[in-house]
């Protein structure tokens, strides 16, 4: 059995808000992963299904390996189309943001975002959220947003207008999110939630082909190349990988390409935190990962202006890479001082 936890008012609030309205426009964070393509497709499929004027506007292009799954859809990319997603954005009855907690994750729509009078809706699983919403859904002990819609879906009675291709983007975010069920999906609820998709025919052979097991050619010389030669460890404990300009230029970057080369030093026993920076035209873009009792969302909130989750957290550092190496080895040096005992992964 799959428990209610969203309040009923919650839910009656939710549906009421869409009663009043016809269109919708559905947004994500900048730089979609699959779970936040996934829980914006779904959400857009269900209100299509209900009649909705509903549509997504992702605020900048999909990595290669997700653009699959908005073939069909018409999907509008704020950096690609600026006139039509602002002229979206202004005229729409309802901004419904998923996947994210703080308009500055939107990038370029952050502001359009903030100054639409709509009524403004959240569903999302990261901690706390930064703004009002008129109606707040934020639940971050669930594994994915994409988990959340098809709760939302339950629970507001909308199972219905559930099919194919909605439970196949669902399953992708959680798929994508827990790094298909190793992480934050320790509860037994997640596996019914995926047993439920599974009843509606979905391909999981193709979606994680698909979506967890394809990369570009440049992208697999370009990790190869972090690990090899951009990787310093760190009292066999931490990994810091750097790529700067040159390295990203060298093997013909492109967004998306570095996805998950963050998580891959944990593979080694002894190293519980694992931190990645990669040099964007516009900032230090770091990532964390970690293991055990050691949790890295305030570290990221505190020193590079992001946040996330427990173990999986990330945020932009304005400076050079120096910089932010820096800001690295200062915070190894500050937990040494406050003398935290060095953290064991889990057993
Ligand atoms: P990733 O390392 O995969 O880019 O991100 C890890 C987690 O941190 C994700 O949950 C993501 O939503 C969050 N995150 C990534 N970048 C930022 C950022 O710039 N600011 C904040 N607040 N969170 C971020
Ligand atoms: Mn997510």
């Amino acid at each position: 059995m799959i428990n209610r936890i969203i309040d009923t008012r919650t839910i009656n609030d939710l549906k009421q808000t869409l009663d009043k309205v016809g269109r919708v426009v559905i947004t994500c964070h900048k730089k979609p992963d699959g779970d936040a393509i996934g829980s914006t497709l779904a959400l857009c499929g269900i209100l299509r299904n209900m009649g909705k004027n509903a549509i997504v506007i992702i605020p900048d292009q999909l990595p290669h390996n997700l653009s699959f799954m908005i073939q069909g859809w018409d999907v509008v990319t704020f950096t690609h189309s600026e006139q039509r997603a602002g002229d979206l954005i202004r005229n729409t009855q309802l901004i419904m943001s998923l996947d994210y907690n703080d308009f500055d994750r939107t990038g370029g729509m952050s502001q359009l975002l903030a100054a639409s009078k709509a009524p403004k809706v959240l569903i999302d699983h990261h901690l706390n959220p930064k703004h009002d919403f008129d109606v707040k859904i934020s639940h971050p002990e669930i594994s994915s947003t994409s988990e959340l819609v098809y709760r939302v879906a339950c629970e507001a009675g909308w199972e219905y207008y559930i099919d194919r291709q909605v439970a196949s983007a669902i399953f992708v975010g959680i798929m994508t999110d827990t790094g298909n069920l190793a992480f934050s999906s320790f509860y037994p609820e997640v596996y019914e939630v995926m047993a439920r998709l599974m009843e509606y025919g979905i391909n999981k052979p193709m979606l994680y082909k698909k979506a967890m097991d394809t990369v570009p050619l440049n992208s697999l010389r370009l990790q190869s190349h972090a690990l090899l030669n951009r990787m310093t460890i760190i009292d066999d404990s931490i990994a810091l990988i750097t790529l700067d300009a040159n390295d990203l230029a060298q093997f013909d970057y492109k967004s998306g390409d570095t996805e998950r080369l963050v998580n891959r030093p944990l593979s080694v026993e002894s190293i519980y935190w694992s931190v990645f920076m990669r040099e964007d035209p516009d900032c230090i873009k770091v990532s964390m990962r970690s293991e055990g009792d050691f949790c890295v969302d305030s570290m990221c909130e505190h020193y590079f202006n992001g946040g996330g989750h427990a173990h999986a957290a990330a945020g932009e550092f304005k400076g050079t890479m120096q910089q932010a190496v820096d800001v690295f080895y200062q915070i190894i040096d500050d937990i040494k001082k406050q003398e935290i005992p060095k953290n064991q992964k889990t057993e």
